[in-house]
């Protein structure tokens, strides 16, 4: 308290930092900023090298290595863990099963609820875990992109909830999302069209290319265009777009994501193909009924009864058939004296 007095006392101008200093310690920080702000653009100044190679070594048209599990979580109807670079997703599929609340029931079709999440994990900084727009909007594009490769028809008065969560992200979310989403549906069992699978296309650095991570969807002329198609008929159900391009761009755009789209729904396809077959009959929807419905039959072989038990049908082996075998119908002589007899005697 005494000290204080006396430099109150004694040196109160010492307190009022005088106005040239002040503009001085500004004038340093704005320097040493300036250095910082250099030195980190300097660090991402590019982004595609002279050799057509970017960031991460890729390629122009690589994508990342993409990692798909379908059938992860036993108490989902159907599921799929998809590893897409860095991004980690995680999809749940419930369904088709009663609606609640009873009032959104569709008395024609089946609903799909689709919910997209990030864990407040998932970026760098810690993300509100509560449910945003962003959030909100990829949810309701990508579970109407899904709608149109299911037949939803057959389903009346059900709905058909997907959860989706984003584990770790680095660009391209949505699209993982929805392309792992596609894959636990069909490992649901739910009848479908077709798959969805889809891709990002765009442009960094003034250089089209394929599967843009973070800092390829944060370059200064970024386009960034998240598509899925119906890989058979290439119908498209999902497209959006950030940036500026022509009409000519947009649709070379559009060609390299139809081609390189092919590579994802391969993937998709195997990863389908091996939980299948890792599956137990019981785990496959209606298979249980189907083994217990189909009479056993029995047949005699080199003298003995034998028990013909109904064949699984996943468990398909090409080499059981003869490729040469002759499988035509033999023209029957006596089709003619059969035919339309009227059904009389
Ligand atoms: P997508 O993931 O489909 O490319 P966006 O273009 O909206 O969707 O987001 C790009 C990336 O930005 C995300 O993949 C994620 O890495 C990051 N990101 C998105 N939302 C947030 C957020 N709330 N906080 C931090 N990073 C985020």
């Amino acid at each position: 308290m005494k000290f204080d007095q006396k430099v109150l006392v004694n040196k109160p101008k010492s307190y009022q930092p005088k106005k040239n200093e002040d503009e001085k310690i500004m004038a340093k920080d704005a320097k040493e900023i300036k250095t910082k702000k250099t030195a980190k653009s300097e660090e991402k100044l590019w982004w595609v090298d002279s050799k057509g190679k970017r960031i991460d070594g890729r390629g122009l048209n690589d994508l990342r290595n993409i990692k798909i599990q379908a059938g992860v979580l036993p108490n989902a109807d159907g599921s799929c863990y998809l590893e897409w670079g860095q991004n980690k997703v995680l999809v749940s599929v419930n369904g088709p099963r009663e609606v609640l609340p009873k009032h959104q029931a569709n008395p024609y079709k089946a609903i799909v609820r689709y919910t997209y999440r990030m864990a407040a994990f998932s970026v760098t900084e810690r993300k509100n875990p509560r449910p945003g727009r962003r959030e909100t909007e990829i949810s309701k594009v990508s579970g109407e992109a899904l709608e149109k490769a299911i037949f939803l028809e057959r389903f009346p008065n059900t709905a058909i909830d997907i959860f989706v969560e984003v584990l770790d992200a680095n660009a391209g979310t949505r699209i993982a999302c929805l392309t792992a989403a596609a894959v636990a549906v069909a490992d649901a069992g739910i009848p479908m069209r077709d798959m969805v699978s889809g891709i990002t296309v765009g442009r960094a650095d003034g250089k089209w290319i394929v599967d843009l991570n973070k800092h390829e969807e944060d370059a200064p002329d970024a386009v960034d265009m998240a598509v899925a198609f119906l890989p058979n008929t290439k119908d498209v159900t999902l497209l959006q777009m950030d940036g500026e391009i022509t009409p000519e761009d947009f649709a070379a755009l559009m060609k390299t994501a139809a081609e390189n789209v092919e590579k994802v729904y391969e993937l998709q396809k195997k990863a389908l193909k091996e939980s299948f077959e890792n599956k137990k009959p019981e785990m496959v929807p209606g298979m249980e009924d189907f083994m217990n419905s189909t009479p056993h039959a029995e047949h005699e072989e080199h003298g003995e009864r034998v028990s013909l038990k109904a064949k699984d049908p996943l468990s398909f082996d090409a080499s059981d058939y003869d490729a040469n075998e002759n499988t035509e119908l033999e023209e029957n002589p006596d089709a003619e004296h059969e035919a339309f007899d009227g059904g009389k005697e």
